[in-house]
């Protein structure tokens, strides 16, 4: 039992909520306890994640994504807009592994003492490829490996669980609804999965240069083969030395394809397709980042789907 707290001068609460109201300072706990009926107020650091909560919590969640889908998820600043959402919430959604270094602090200045921090990486195993494991992505949480773990939708199914378990944990009284979401949605994802898995597997040629290091649980999931990366393991740009390595490799193993992303400059795919007539298809690896790719179902069908009509090229 909570005790009740003592009877407070009234003109003190009108003040203190007028200061509140007048600081844009007013917590969660005070307007859940207002509106119980209200949906969630729930945020998410990119896309994907607000696509897997709207999924899961239908009607009952208010989903905001920090990044709309046309920023880079490594570089992004948070916006005066962001913290008041943050302070909003009830739930926060992040993928982990040292992607989203900008939300700490944006976490910590909220100062929202009821918000749950959910990360959604938990339990899917990491890929350590050396070209990501570098300053842009410093595991804040002690987590190494690439963390673009959404590209591959078994991990989507992990990070899928994580939030279904964390809307049953908040609001319980719709765990029914929450758990025939998912598995509704579950049905679709592995269906999507079955037939684009055939698809990759007519192709004669599975391999493409990466502009940035995103896809290697995409290209291991569905069969595909990365033979290079544009952007070096620093971060920043590849060296004259590095373009080199790259324009060679592409003329001596009839590499075909090199896949760029919409977030990135095109200025060294579209190098590398001056010297060599390679073919730059270009992708997202943020939902609604590109038309027909509002949602992660989308999102994938498109990139894999463009991915192999350009390996199909002449
Ligand atoms: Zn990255």
């Amino acid at each position: 039992m909570v005790p009740s707290p003592p009877m407070l001068n009234l003109r003190c609460v009108c003040v203190c909520w007028a200061v509140a109201l007048s600081y844009g300072l007013l917590t969660a706990p005070l307007i859940f306890a207002a509106s119980p009926a209200e949906p969630l107020n729930i945020v998410v650091t990119i896309p994907v994640l607000k696509d897997l909560t709207e999924q899961v919590g239908g009607p009952y969640v208010h989903v905001t994504s920090l990044l709309s889908g046309y920023e880079n998820e490594h570089t992004y600043s948070p916006k005066p807009s962001d913290l008041v959402a943050v302070r909003k919430a009830r739930l926060l959604f992040k993928v982990g592994i040292g992607l989203e270094v900008w939300a700490v602090s944006l976490v910590k200045n909220a100062g929202n003492l009821s918000l749950l921090v959910v990360t959604t990486s938990k339990g899917v195993a990491l890929l350590q490829d050396v070209a990501h494991d570098d300053a842009a992505h410093g595991g804040e949480e002690g987590e190494r490996g690439n963390p673009h773990i959404w590209m591959d939708p078994e991990n989507a199914m992990v990070m899928l669980q994580h939030i279904t378990d964390a809307l049953i944990a908040v609001d319980p009284a719709h765990a029914t609804e929450y758990r025939a979401n998912q598995a509704a949605y579950l049905r679709k994802l592995a269906q999507l999965r079955g037939e684009l898995t055939e698809r990759v597997a007519r192709l004669a040629d599975r391999r493409f240069i990466a502009h940035h290091p995103a896809w290697p649980y995409l290209a291991r999931r569905f069969g595909l083969q990365i033979i290079g990366t544009i952007q070096p393991q620093s971060g920043g740009e590849p060296s004259a030395l590095q373009l080199h390595g790259l324009i060679a490799a592409i003329k001596k193993d009839r590499i075909k394809v090199v896949v760029s992303e919409v977030q990135l400059s095109q200025r060294f795919p579209g190098l590398l397709a001056k010297e060599t007539g390679v073919q730059v298809v270009v992708l997202t690896t943020l939902p609604g980042g590109l038309p027909h790719t509002e949602t992660y179902l989308d999102m994938l069908r498109y990139n894999v789907l463009q991915l192999a009509h350009a390996l199909e090229g002449p």
